[in-house]
């Protein structure tokens, strides 16, 4: 097949939108899909990327960048907000799997920002228990927005992306060190539902 895995942050992120751009273009390769790669990453893993993006089910991973088996490691939760479980994912990612790029992505009209408004402006319409943690993750960026006067949700998702490539950075060592020594890139974008396109709001790591 001549497949190259990508190896550097740079080719890496490069891979990354060229596969978008299949997606968007409306002629993705559907690459690396077939039985043969299914047998030959069935030993070992090795993808070129962790992505940490929201669960929302149109941001399928390996279907925006028109990837296939083996290349993503995902790690998705609503609103993608950073947790313990998240930062050790991603830290495994990096150490063991030695993926050279991390994506973070959020996308417009998440449905977890738009409850983080609700609830600020006291009409969070929810009876689960649990979506109050994903809203209190949240809740610091809606607060700090409101207070610089945005209350706009495309502006609020752009700062909650700041927001969580900050916290990923100052929380995990390994990967703040992985960035400075080289081996890593780390994106923040966002992605845009009906188009289907990545914009990249912040980047660490030498990425172009
Ligand atoms: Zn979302």
């Amino acid at each position: 097949m001549g497949y190259q895995r990508p190896q550097t942050p740079k080719e890496a992120w490069a891979a990354l939108l060229e596969g978008n751009r299949h997606f968007v273009s409306g002629e993705p390769d559907h690459p690396r899909q077939d039985v043969d790669r299914r047998e030959s990453v069935a030993e070992i893993q090795r993808p070129f990327a962790a992505l940490f993006g929201c669960a929302d089910s149109r941001l399928s991973a390996e279907i925006i960048f028109d990837v296939g088996l083996g290349d993503l490691f995902v790690v998705r939760n609503a609103g993608q907000v950073i947790a313990e479980t998240i930062l050790g994912s991603l830290e495994y990612a990096v150490e063991v799997l030695k993926v050279p790029l991390i994506l973070v992505l959020g996308h417009d009209e998440c449905g977890a920002i738009r409850a983080s408004i609700n609830s600020r402006e006291g009409n969070l319409q929810s009876q689960g228990k649990f979506i109050h943690n994903i809203v209190a993750r949240i809740a610091p960026t809606v607060t700090k927005a409101y207070e610089s006067g945005k209350k706009d949700i495309d502006e609020i998702t752009e700062l909650h992306i700041h927001d969580t490539i900050d916290e990923l950075m100052s929380r995990s060592t390994l990967i703040a060190k992985a960035v400075r020594e080289g081996k890593l890139g780390v994106v923040g974008a966002n992605y845009k539902l009906a188009l289907g396109e990545i914009h990249p709001l912040v980047t660490h790591g030498e990425i172009v």
